[in-house]
């Protein structure tokens, strides 16, 4: 009896085909759903984590920080693992975002001095690791000071320091964000020429610009009047280009415009005035911006003004009510609101009752 032939081919069925699980797709944070952020400073005095109540509690859903004490060299801080693990879970709860660092004051990329330069090196490159460890997705610096040397050297300085500075690092999601200035003494980056002179010199850097409107102004730029507005984004379209500005510091200025001095006031109260905030929070092409507040806290109460303010003159009431992700509740807390509502349930019953 001859055995039976077993094909030496099988025919092909594409159902039989190995498919792998597809990735799963990247988790997208509740921030970037499009909607208005508007954020405040948080001091991080308390606690770390207390920053994220404290700006929720003012009624923004973005905030920025600094992650150390930004007046002293905090070259060795590091975040402890356990402490940024919390604050990632309370900020998902929160649902806030962006998370913005403000990098160090001391920090001068752009300084002749060596001594100050490797610190200035060494404490950024800790900045950028206390941002990644808390999950930042920005961190602001300012350009640095040019001293007695041009302004070209000083961008050329500060480039050369912040690609020091991230060497060895993966940034992820992280963008560093250089930050206009008021053009005090001889600080770097009160002309966007500059600005673009240090991201033109970091190519496979992820940089981008960081607007402060108190600065914008003190620096020459009239924004009280729809065409000063207009004419100022358009120039940082043709230098560094709107697409590279991810955040902007609304802050009022105490001083006039061109002073090049440095004074943030509450919004409205100060030489920019309510109508030029108004329209930068609805100007088309600032769209999906985060608004960051840096104004002072003079008395009591002056925070949660100027957060509203901003919701008021971005044509909303508030924050859009996006109650937090509950904590998760341990069993015995669970039962015990189990029982509770239990308990009010049946006071009902016995009322209909009743
Ligand atoms: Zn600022
Ligand atoms: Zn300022």
């Amino acid at each position: 009896m001859a055995e039976e032939q077993h094909p030496s081919t099988l025919p092909f069925d594409a159902a039989d085909e190995y498919r792998p699980e597809p990735p799963p797709p990247p988790e997208i944070p509740a921030w970037k759903d499009g909607s208005l952020r508007i954020g405040i400073h948080t001091s991080i005095a308390k606690d770390v984590s207390a920053a994220l109540d404290t700006a929720y509690g003012l009624g923004a859903n973005a905030l920025q920080i600094f992650s150390a004490s930004p007046l002293m060299w905090t070259i060795a801080t590091r975040i402890p693992p356990a402490d940024a693990e919390r604050f990632r879970a309370r900020r998902r709860e929160l649902g806030l975002g962006p998370l913005v660092i403000h990098g160090n004051y001391l920090i001068n990329l752009a300084s002749q001095d060596p001594v100050l330069r490797a610190r200035s090196v060494q404490a950024f490159h800790v900045e950028i690791v206390r941002a990644l460890a808390l999950g930042a997705d920005f961190l602001v610096t300012h350009p640095g000071s040019a001293g007695a040397r041009g302004m070209a050297d000083a961008a050329a300085a500060a480039a050369q320091g912040l690609r020091q500075a991230a060497r060895g690092s993966s940034l992820g999601e992280l963008q560093i964000l250089l930050e206009n200035t008021a053009g005090q003494g001889n600080s770097l980056g009160s002309r966007f020429g500059e600005l673009k002179a240090v991201l033109d010199a970091c190519p496979d850097l992820p940089l981008g610009v960081c607007l402060d409107t108190a600065h914008w102004f003190a620096a020459g730029w009239d924004i009280r009047s729809a065409d000063g507005l207009e004419s100022a984004l358009q120039h940082i379209d043709k230098t560094i280009g709107l697409d590279r500005v991810f955040v902007l510091h609304m802050n009022d200025s105490k001083t006039a415009l061109g002073s090049r001095v440095d004074r943030h006031e509450h919004i409205g109260k100060g030489k920019i005035g309510s109508a030029a905030f108004g329209r930068i929070l609805n100007h088309p092409l600032l769209a999906g911006r985060a608004f960051i507040l840096e104004t002072p806290l003079d008395k009591p109460g002056d925070d949660r003004r100027n957060v509203a303010a901003l919701w008021k003159l971005a044509g909303r009431e508030a924050m859009p009510v996006r109650p937090p992700a509950k904590k998760k509740t341990t069993g015995a807390k669970r039962s015990r609101a189990g029982k509770r509502t239990a308990k009010a349930r049946v006071r009902a019953r016995r009322k209909v009752k009743g």
